[in-house]
């Protein structure tokens, strides 16, 4: 543990306010779940380390070195469309960065920020985010990451239950948020501030941007570009993430802060994974249009320091570009790549057809990967399947090319609510097999993976999961 250098000389950039020095509060008899070897490997740290009753306490934050001086960040928000002030990381503590990764605990006790909160995550939470950040990871979608969890002796209270209370080691490389904008716009030296955290996020994220004279519109327009990308990602493997508030929003354009999300299972515009959102303002099809709306908060913000006007303009063809990109995805999912005039329209009619016929969307996907286009006796995919098959004539890659570039795109494997709840119950009993089988899944959703042939398929009769904010 002597040798863990930890970097955080980039806060002395950003304004004292941002940010808050915490001890963390460890949790009683930490055990391990899970380590991450792959991104421990990635950012070298030492695997005797790892294997070392030092990684489960630094984990839990004892014994920190003495250059490690654990800080949260304040942040402000729109949540639900309305607007909160004083939000930040009510939870999670940053270590400082190793190898251009940025280390956070999340559970690690109380901070300014935890207003209601008990500055804890239950172990259902922590699994969840541990798994889901990897497997979004591993289909190469932008993502923060997880490098370790713990679980503890530890009670919290969640409505009238009490739960096991447990810590995630996450890793990005940034933390930095729409709301964290929102935070600067809100404070007294606000044009100073802003400059500041825009300085602090193109350091961190957008060096190229550096030496521009027009920095911070360049900064919004990327930002606006990464986050159409992040979308049409998302909706293409049918991820519905459920809290899009924009404290939840990266300024680095990756996905952050998994909470109620889902893949979504039976194919379904309206999909709603979050149980607290009632009106469906996250539902899956919404998802891009929150974006954009978001996106219109932070060009408000930002607006002290780059032009309101053109950072509208820009976000304006926001949905035209999303389109673009997202169908583009969707023809490489089913295997065309020339261009035809009619492939828009094909695109549309199997969305209408999966809605109709509720089929599982990333089963789909993956049983034409593999050439069967018989998996399902239902008169409008049969219909469908007719014109794609006439579509396929104008192809000229063969078969087994189209096939094995479908398979590296549409996962064999997503992890399903169902699977995630296994993992969870066995581990709450103590048992984290299923947590590490599925770290391997998630890590390599395309491989073929024999021994775990059986979670190919949707659980029969399973009730779809869903979750709340509070966890
Ligand atoms: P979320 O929408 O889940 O990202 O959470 C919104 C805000 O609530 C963030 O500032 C979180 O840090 C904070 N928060 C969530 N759960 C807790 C908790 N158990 N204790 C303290 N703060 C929390
Ligand atoms: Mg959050």
């Amino acid at each position: 543990m002597k040798n863990l250098q930890l970097d955080t000389t980039f806060l002395k950039k950003i304004n004292n306010d941002h940010y808050s020095f915490v001890d963390p509060k460890p949790l009683k008899n930490p055990k391990l779940i899970s380590v991450n070897r792959a991104l421990a490997n990635e950012i070298t740290l030492n695997s005797h380390f790892i294997d070392s009753v030092e990684f489960v306490k630094f984990i839990n934050g004892e014994n920190l070195t003495d250059n490690i001086k654990p800080f949260s960040y304040a942040y402000s928000g729109h949540q639900f469309g309305f607007h909160v002030p004083n939000l930040g990381d009510g939870r999670a503590l940053n270590l400082g960065k190793l190898n251009s990764y940025q280390l956070q605990t999340k559970g690690s006790g109380i901070t300014p920020y935890s207003r209601d909160g008990d500055g804890r995550a239950v172990l259902r939470s922590s699994i969840r985010e541990y798994l889901l950040s990897e497997a979004m990871y591993g289909l190469g979608i932008p993502t923060t990451r997880a490098l370790g969890i713990i679980s503890s002796d530890t009670k919290v209270y969640r409505g009238y239950e009490t739960e096991k209370a447990s810590i995630v080691l996450r890793a990005s490389t940034s933390w930095i948020r729409f709301g964290s904008f929102e935070f600067a716009y809100n404070s007294e030296n606000k044009e100073e501030n802003l400059k500041n955290l825009a300085d602090f996020l193109i350091d961190e994220s957008y060096p190229h941007l550096k030496e521009l004279d027009n920095k911070y519109e360049e900064l919004y327009f990327e930002i606006v570009d990464k986050t159409i990308e992040l979308m049409a990602l998302w909706q293409s493997v049918g991820f519905c993430h459920g809290v899009m508030n924009t404290d939840n929003m990266s300024a680095a354009g990756l996905t952050i802060d998994y909470g109620p999300y889902a893949f979504m299972e039976e194919f379904d515009q309206g999909y709603v994974c979050n149980l607290s959102d009632k009106e469906g303002r996250y539902s899956f099809t919404n998802q891009p249009f929150i974006a954009q709306w978001n996106l219109s908060v932070l060009a408000k913000v930002l607006s002290p320091i780059a032009d309101e006007g053109l950072m509208n303009s820009y976000n304006d063809h926001f949905i035209g570009k999303f389109k673009k990109r997202y169908f583009a995805i969707m023809k490489e999912k089913l295997g065309l790549y020339n261009n035809d005039i009619d492939d828009t329209t094909l695109i549309l009619r199997m969305f209408s057809a999966l809605q109709a016929e509720s089929i599982d969307y990333n089963s789909f996907f993956y049983k034409i990967s593999c050439g069967d286009f018989e998996f399902i006796n239902r008169v409008q995919i049969k219909g469908w399947f007719k014109l794609y098959k006439n579509r396929l004539e104008h192809e000229t890659v063969s078969k087994e090319e189209r096939f094995s570039r479908m398979k590296k795109i549409n996962p064999k494997f997503v992890l399903r609510n169902y699977m995630l709840q296994d993992a969870i119950d066995k581990a709450e009993q103590g048992d984290y097999t299923l947590v590490n089988d599925f770290l391997e899944i998630a890590q390599d959703p395309f491989a073929d993976h024999p021994k775990y042939e059986h979670y190919t398929k949707p659980k029969p009769n399973w009730e779809p999961l869903k979750c709340s904010c509070s966890s």
